[in-house]
């Protein structure tokens, strides 16, 4: 490990300046052009490592990158099984953003939209890969898959990462740190919408024939939200609501969208008819409900254990006490665990302000960091 730090530590400018060409590549989730540019310039970059470069073309959403490293493995007999490297490109920032958050190092840090969540998890990922190939430590497999639609649940990278994480023997997930630990838990995140329809009316004239759409809505809110369990992990968050028309007319329309959080993937169908049991108050109103599960959770396997577990011991060799953590948040890995495959999260870059105007990566942990990535890829 001491070997891998030194290399990362000689690395560290160049991997940087990877960092920074990416951000300055502004990526948002909804831009298809703006996400494939800066794909490509990761393509470029990995065929320049001699890593095998496989594009999967997408139409509404940015292309989905596919980088083979090391030697193909064949089977079982001569290798070990590959090991999948997680990220994304597309971040949650628009088009300009650069102009009020320059990237640029200052105070110790890094700068700039997307840097944290994460495109510095990225450069971390290629400068691991590249310290392996160079020292001859690269016995098995790699794979680094990046996508362009994971700020916006992954609706078309999903099946293509589930595919190649069922050929992998473990999946380790490039978004940040939390805090300095890794993340052995998420959450899985579950969407729902409330519509109601009600009656119109004068409000004035016919304020008894109107049945109030938003009446009925906030009631609804206040029952759904009263089945957050924050002992069990269970939340409940109405996030966005809307309703009526104008303010003397009775509305006859409401809606509310709700974000719900759960720990373990038996709380889903539990939640799921606890919504499709909801009924209205004023029986002049009808709800209709829609939706369901985004991202299975993240449950702490065994298997994410052991390789936490294996990073602890490596980081200790450095004299970094590597703790780990669970969180409310959604990442790609909530799929592969899905899946029973082993997955550690948040071995990306250390930092603050993901999606927040501050965000920004320390510059201090990225050398140890980028040291135990690499040598979690070579054990
Ligand atoms: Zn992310």
């Amino acid at each position: 490990m001491h070997a891998l730090l030194a290399g990362a530590r000689r690395k560290q400018p160049a991997l940087v300046r990877l960092a920074r060409r990416l951000v300055l590549c502004e990526s948002p989730s909804g831009s298809k052009l703006a996400v494939d540019t800066c794909t490509k310039l990761a393509a470029a970059h990995a065929r320049q490592m001699s890593g095998r470069v496989k594009v999967h073309p997408q139409r509404q959403f940015g292309d989905v990158l596919e980088i083979r490293f090391g030697p193909r493995f064949t089977s079982r007999r001569d290798h070990a099984e590959p090991v999948l490297l997680l990220g994304h490109l597309d971040t949650v920032w628009p088009i300009g953003s650069l102009k009020n958050m320059p990237c640029r190092t200052r105070d110790g840090r890094l700068w700039g939209p997307g840097t944290l969540d994460m495109k510095v998890g990225v450069a971390m990922a290629f400068t691991a890969v590249e310290m392996l190939v160079e020292a001859d430590l690269l016995r098995r497999e790699v794979v680094l898959l990046l996508n362009g639609d994971e700020e916006v649940g992954s609706p078309v990278s999903r099946p293509i990462t589930e595919s190649i994480a069922r050929t992998c023997e473990a999946v380790y997930v490039l978004e940040p740190a939390q805090g300095l630990a890794y993340k052995t838990a998420r959450k899985g995140i579950v969407n729902w919408r409330i519509d109601v329809k009600g009656v119109a009316a004068h409000a004035g004239v016919d304020f008894k024939k109107g049945a109030n759409a938003i009446r009925e809505l906030a009631r609804v809110v206040e029952t759904v939200s009263g089945w957050t369990n924050l002992a069990r992990g269970l939340t409940i968050s109405v996030g966005v609501a809307g309703g009526g028309t104008k303010s003397n007319v009775v509305p006859a329309e409401a809606w509310a969208e709700v974000d719900v959080r759960i720990p373990r993937m038996a709380d889903a169908p539990r939640i799921a008819n606890r919504f499709a049991d909801l009924k209205p108050h004023d029986p002049r109103c009808t709800l209709t409900v829609t939706g369901g599960i985004n991202r299975p959770p993240m449950e702490r396997s065994r298997g994410t254990v052991g390789l936490y577990q294996k990073a602890r011991s490596l980081a200790a060799e450095i004299g970094v006490t590597l703790e780990e953590a669970s969180t409310g948040g959604g990442s790609d890995g909530n799929f592969t665990a899905a899946l029973g495959i082993s997955t550690l999260d948040g071995m990306g870059a250390v930092g603050e302000g993901a999606h927040a105007s501050h965000e920004s990566v320390i510059i201090e942990h990225l050398a140890p960091r980028t040291a135990l990535l690499a040598g979690m890829l070579a054990s």
